[in-house]
């Protein structure tokens, strides 16, 4: 028999925060209980069937059958570049302030790779998505967390954030639209984070993957490049997986200081060699024709979450009503910690919720809700929690 230790980065990770709700899930799947998962954070809706022709043809091409560029094609990057423009009028130099990723998931865990020493910190908004404090530590790095609090819309309260640790700090994550409580940024906000990164030297990180999910037409999400200054601190990821229902096709972008985008392209040229160019053809395709269709998607996301906040507000469950992101973030009801609720749901009636504190200790008191499933099934989901 043999005896492979794990590496430390691996047997040191923090316990899986979900296992628990794993297991649950396969004992209450095997007593035979019809589950409705509002767990998963991926869109259920199919890609558009232009990208999917767009794919076919470019699969054809022979040239697109040999090892792509790690950067991406030119004509892919031009094509975020023009999106930017056109979505948040942002200019880019599609050579050096762009680069393609395999889904920012890719880029985001690689980042800090090519920024950060063993010791080095980086500060990390929480609840958040888990890949920022993971690559943190793959890197050797220690992941020092901002609290975000419903009391400050869920922004950082950069103003707990002493000298001393902006000082220490190597780089700074931030994520909105948020997942998982839906908050967005303000321009004061992005405005005053990058005045403090500036003044510190601290590299901003914003992952930007929900911009494009919104509700409020007249108050789009930003992008941080909106914002004077983004440019010398902000590398910004972002991702054609949201908005178009791409998720399986992995592929987004990085943007932003030529330099920072250059580092992680050298963590990259190293790593990878870059995404199926037929993928990135199918992906200037829906950067140039999806606007439509990411439309018909919100309405479909809007329709949803008005839905199910209706049903919550029925049923006494305080939530926040988000102006962006397919996600409800809601308060747990009195008497139960999330994950005690998260698992007294799924037991008794097969809804799967995320517990909130599995993004992170301010999470504690929340469970997130995800608006990836038709109305019916949400509406069948809400009234089975009801009847607990
Ligand atoms: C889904 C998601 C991503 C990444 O998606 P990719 O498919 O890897 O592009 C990044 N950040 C957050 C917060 C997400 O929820």
């Amino acid at each position: 028999m043999s005896d492979f230790k794990l590496a430390d980065r691996l047997s040191t990770l923090p316990p899986y925060l979900f296992a628990a709700i794993d297991k649950a899930k396969a004992e209450v799947a095997a007593q035979g209980m019809d589950i409705i998962s509002l767990g998963i954070g991926d869109p259920d809706l199919p890609t558009p069937n232009f990208i999917i022709e767009a794919l076919h043809e470019a699969a054809k091409k022979p040239v697109n059958h040999q090892y792509p560029s790690y950067v991406g094609m030119l004509g892919f990057r031009q094509a975020v570049a023009d999106w930017y423009k056109e979505r948040f009028n942002v200019d880019l130099d599609a050579e050096k302030e762009v680069v393609s990723l395999i889904g920012s998931k890719e880029g985001i865990a690689h980042f800090p790779l090519a920024y950060i020493n063993p010791g080095d910190i980086a500060l990390i908004a929480t609840p958040n998505y888990p890949v920022y404090g993971i690559a943190t530590s793959f890197a050797g790095g220690q992941a020092e967390y901002l609290p975000l609090l419903e009391e400050n819309d869920f922004l950082i309260d950069l103003d707990a954030v002493s000298d001393d640790m902006w000082a220490k700090a190597k780089m700074i994550f931030v994520c909105y639209p948020n997942n998982p409580t839906a908050a967005t940024a303000t321009k004061e906000f992005y405005e005053r984070l990058i005045e403090k990164a500036r003044e510190f030297n601290v590299i901003v990180v914003s992952d930007a993957a929900y911009t494009e999910i919104y509700y409020d037409s007249e108050n789009k999400p930003l992008s941080i490049f909106e914002c004077e200054g983004a440019k010398d601190v902000c590398i910004e990821f972002h991702s054609l997986s949201k908005t178009y229902n791409m998720t399986g096709w992995r592929v987004g972008m990085a943007v932003g200081n030529s330099d920072l985008i250059a580092g992680l392209g050298k963590i990259k040229e190293n790593v990878d060699s870059g995404i199926f160019q037929a993928v990135q053809e199918a992906g200037i395709a829906a950067l140039k024709q999806g606007e439509p269709y990411a439309e018909q998607f919100r309405a479909i996301y809007k329709e949803r979450r008005d839905v199910v906040s209706a049903a919550l507000t029925k049923i006494g469950i305080k939530h926040r009503v988000p102006d962006a992101a397919f996600y409800m973030w809601c308060h747990t009801p009195e008497g139960y910690t999330s994950s005690e609720f998260v698992t007294n749901v799924l037991k008794q009636t097969g809804v799967v919720l995320t517990p909130g504190q599995g993004f992170g200790a301010p999470g504690e008191g929340y469970f997130r809700i995800s608006l990836t499933v038709n109305n019916d099934l949400l509406e069948e989901a809400v009234s089975r929690i009801s009847k607990l």
